[in-house]
């Protein structure tokens, strides 16, 4: 079996917040339940939502907080020549197509089409030319057809199944402001770092078949996947930086950890011997709360007999 390769991806558009301390441990958790290997990868490629400092912030938390990287961090803004790469492979196979539509002109074709209730997906415009337009950003051809299905097994959330033709359409590769799109630097990176295992957010999972989909253009095999919920704000939205998701409380690293393992459903008593509850909370170490909480990771994903 090939050795469990797992990783942590954050954006470093802030400090680490509960959210995503959420998203961090469940990784954690389930390269340790593996006994493989845990990897972070600072995903700065989006140099207009980089906030200078954030990356090494969330570095200094996450060490802080115990969790340790196995190899040192990727950094994707150092992988620019990689991406390039991909993106000439895509060109030769003639998977990719230039597209020059703006913004606006997408929202009223897709207005139009909303008007005639048929799919919100990309119309694709350019794909047999660029109609005199300038070329902005390049999309991959999604196939037509019982082709566009992509069907995951996800070990959170079970069967999954996008129609990439109808739910998203040919979707950007390169973006018109020049920036690398998510899409193709994280599936090149996950195939580099050779990661066989990609566990994150369920706001993530829309983004599944995408990269399943990319991956069998580039040739690069498909991981296995895993969406744990998200933490949501009392309006029910995603808690994130941009609304105001407050840095995590570097002093109380367990008060954090244990309220994240709660949220994954996780029994982890108090992570001290033979008791549990708040009364002995002040007894649990680090080390003990990651022992408990691997294990009942591993009991909850049935990892290992457990
Ligand atoms: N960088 C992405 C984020 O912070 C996560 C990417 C991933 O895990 O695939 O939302």
């Amino acid at each position: 079996m090939t050795a469990y390769r797992g990783r942590f991806a954050p954006s470093p558009t802030g400090p680490l917040h509960f959210g995503s301390l959420v998203s961090a441990l469940a990784s954690w958790l389930d390269a340790r339940a593996h006994r493989g290997t845990w990897l972070v990868r600072i995903e700065d490629i989006d140099a207009p939502r980089t906030v200078p400092g954030a990356a090494d912030d969330i570095l200094a938390t996450l060490a802080h907080f115990g969790m340790h990287a196995d190899e040192p961090p990727v950094w994707q803004s150092h992988r620019m020549a990689r991406y390039q790469q991909a993106l000439e492979q895509l060109k030769s196979t003639g998977s990719i197509y230039p597209c020059g539509c703006t913004r606006k002109e997408i929202a009223d074709s897709l207005l139009n089409a909303h008007a005639r209730n048929t799919t919100l997906a990309y119309p694709g415009t350019c794909r047999d030319g660029l109609h005199g337009k300038t070329a902005r950003a390049w999309r991959l051809r999604v196939p037509d057809g019982d082709a566009a299905i992509v069907h995951f097994q996800d070990r959170w959330q079970g069967a999954q199944m996008q129609n990439l033709a109808t739910e998203v359409g040919d979707f950007v590769l390169r973006r018109a402001d020049d920036q690398w799109a998510y899409q193709l630097a994280v599936v090149v990176d996950d195939a580099d770092e050779r990661i066989t295992h990609i566990v994150r957010g369920v706001d993530l999972m829309d983004s599944t078949a995408r990269q399943i989909y990319l991956q069998r253009c580039l040739g690069v095999p498909t991981p296995a996947y895993l969406h744990v919920p998200v933490v949501t704000n009392a309006l029910g939205e995603k808690l994130s930086k941009q609304n105001g998701a407050t840095a995590l409380d570097k002093e109380k690293p367990l008060d954090a950890l244990n309220a994240a393992a709660r949220h994954l459903g996780l029994d982890v008593g108090s992570g001290s011997e033979g008791t549990s509850g708040s009364a002995t909370a002040s007894k649990q170490t680090l080390d003990g709360f990651y022992a408990a909480a691997t294990a009942a990771w591993a009991k909850r994903m049935k990892i290992g007999g457990a």
